[in-house]
């Protein structure tokens, strides 16, 4: 009998399961596996999750901008960008996030997949718009056979923005009141999506807050550790 390793749980990982009933395998590491940034940590934490052994995880030099990459193709240093988008089961493509929105798209008629980094300064030039509608051109996906998600990331309780923000983004994603400005990411996400053609009810938004769950590091808690989000085609079955 093999020795049952134990499993990654929902105490480590967030997941979408929508993503396990298409085939694929993703998720945002949570506080519990560590620094994502430091890349022994970030090997060594995804490689406990069983459904990850045997892929090389791949970071991208984020810069909040709207690069979506390959992640199949070989690049000599690491890409400047804050996108991937992948087919191949081999590949485990990371963000690296801590406030952002780490953002998936996927689709339920063939193995494509794409995660991306999208905080507020990617959302201002439209990241979950593009990051859709480059799915479709690239992969000939159609929008209703994509299923997106938004994982964990800095909620509307805690989006606190000064008013130079305002220009950026359309007033209903604002909550004002006498106390504060504050900007509402998974609303301004959603939006962008169902632009890109995406219908309602194939995405879904986490309302879990990075800066109020302890679960979670917070670039806002003046943390700079930093959780991965990744997503892989064809999770290798536990034997
Ligand atoms: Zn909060």
């Amino acid at each position: 009998m093999p020795i049952k390793e134990p499993k990654v749980s929902s105490q480590d990982l967030w997941q979408d399961l929508r993503m396990a009933d298409c085939g694929f395998f993703g998720g945002l590491t949570k506080r519990s596996l560590g620094n994502m940034k430091d890349v022994q940590i970030r090997t060594q934490g995804l490689l406990k999750i069983p459904e990850l052994r045997g892929k090389a995880p791949r970071i991208l030099s984020q810069v909040h901008g709207t690069k979506i990459f390959h992640a199949e193709k070989k690049a000599e240093k690491i890409p400047e960008g804050d996108g991937w988008i992948g087919r191949e089961q081999s590949v485990l493509p990371v963000v690296l996030v801590a406030d952002c929105v780490p953002l998936f798209i996927w689709s339920k008629k063939s193995p494509v997949f794409g995660v991306f980094h999208a905080g507020w300064r990617g959302l201002a030039k439209s990241f979950a718009y593009i990051a859709a509608t480059e799915m479709q051109k690239i992969f000939n996906a159609r929008a209703q056979d994509l299923l997106a998600s938004a994982g964990p990331h800095i909620g509307a309780c805690c989006c606190k923005v000064g008013p130079e923000i305002k220009e950026f983004f359309p007033a209903e994603d604002f909550i004002e009141d006498k106390k504060s400005l504050r900007l509402d990411l998974n609303f301004e996400t959603k939006n962008q999506l169902l632009r890109s053609g995406l219908s309602e009810d194939s995405i879904r938004l986490s309302s879990e807050c990075t800066v109020c769950s302890p679960g979670y590091f917070s670039y806002r808690n003046g943390e700079a550790a930093r959780m991965a989000a990744f997503m892989t085609a064809g999770a290798q079955k536990e034997d």
